[in-house]
């Protein structure tokens, strides 16, 4: 991330919610951005991931240039190496559990996609509201639908908005489990946003957000550092 910058319009208005941000996350690392409500989290979440186009300064993911690509070249990375896991879940209404898992798996030309789809709701504790609507299920539900369905694309990164915001503390725990197990083991990149600054302590590294500004980038768990690969 060099220089970036967003600046959202609204009611005639321009709104400077990010400005002048420069990080650069490692493959393989698990990162938290912290910060009060309405700083830029979610904004900068959805710059990194390439879901959002920045105002000014640029975005890299995995040494593609997002900036100079559309709409549709944009859609074709995430698909590849992006996981989202979004704040308010974002699964299609109209499909089922299993369908909304199903879907990225389908787009990435996967066979056996019903099973593989059952075995990720299985992980998250769900296979059993399969056959549920969204809207028939609870939120803590759909929060992990939604990452049953960020963990089919087997991303290399995965960006999470408060994964374990509307769970329970056992589900919470269990969460927090297979997001750190994808990072350790499968090296897939976590960057997660979260107000839980006890999970915030069990990465890395804390950026924190404030007024638009990185106030501070912290590494705060080397032991962790130390234990995880960068290959
Ligand atoms: P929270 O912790 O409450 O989720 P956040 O740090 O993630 O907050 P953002 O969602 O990034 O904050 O929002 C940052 C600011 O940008 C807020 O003041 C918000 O009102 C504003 N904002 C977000 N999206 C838009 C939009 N599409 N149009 C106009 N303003 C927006």
């Amino acid at each position: 991330i060099r220089n970036l910058g967003k600046t959202y319009r609204s009611g005639g208005k321009e709104l400077a919610v990010l400005t002048d941000i420069n990080f650069s996350i490692e493959e393989g690392a698990a990162v938290s951005i912290v910060g009060p409500s309405g700083s830029g989290k979610t904004t900068l979440l959805g710059l990194c991931a390439g879901l959002d186009r920045a105002s000014s300064g640029s975005v890299e993911l995995n040494n593609i240039r997002l900036d100079d690509l559309s709409e549709d070249q944009r859609a074709q990375v995430r698909n590849r190496y992006v996981g989202f896991i979004f704040q308010n879940f974002q699964l299609l209404p109209t499909l089922t559990a299993l369908e909304n898992v199903m879907v990225p798996l389908e787009l990435r030309g996967e066979k056996n996609i019903k099973n593989q789809a059952l075995d990720l709701l299985d992980k998250v504790g769900l296979a059993h509201r399969h056959h549920h609507y969204p809207a028939q299920l609870s939120g803590g539900e759909q929060q992990r639908v939604s990452l049953a369905r960020a963990f089919s694309n087997r991303p290399k990164i995965l960006f999470a908005d408060e994964p374990t915001g509307n769970l329970d503390a056992e589900t919470s725990d269990k969460v927090e489990k297979l997001l750190f197990d994808l990072n350790q083991d499968a090296g897939t990149t976590l960057v997660l946003v979260t107000h839980n600054l006890d999970l915030a302590a069990k990465t890395q590294r804390i950026i924190r957000i404030k007024g638009g500004h990185i106030a501070s980038d912290e590494l705060v768990n080397s032991d962790q550092l130390a234990g995880n690969s960068y290959q």
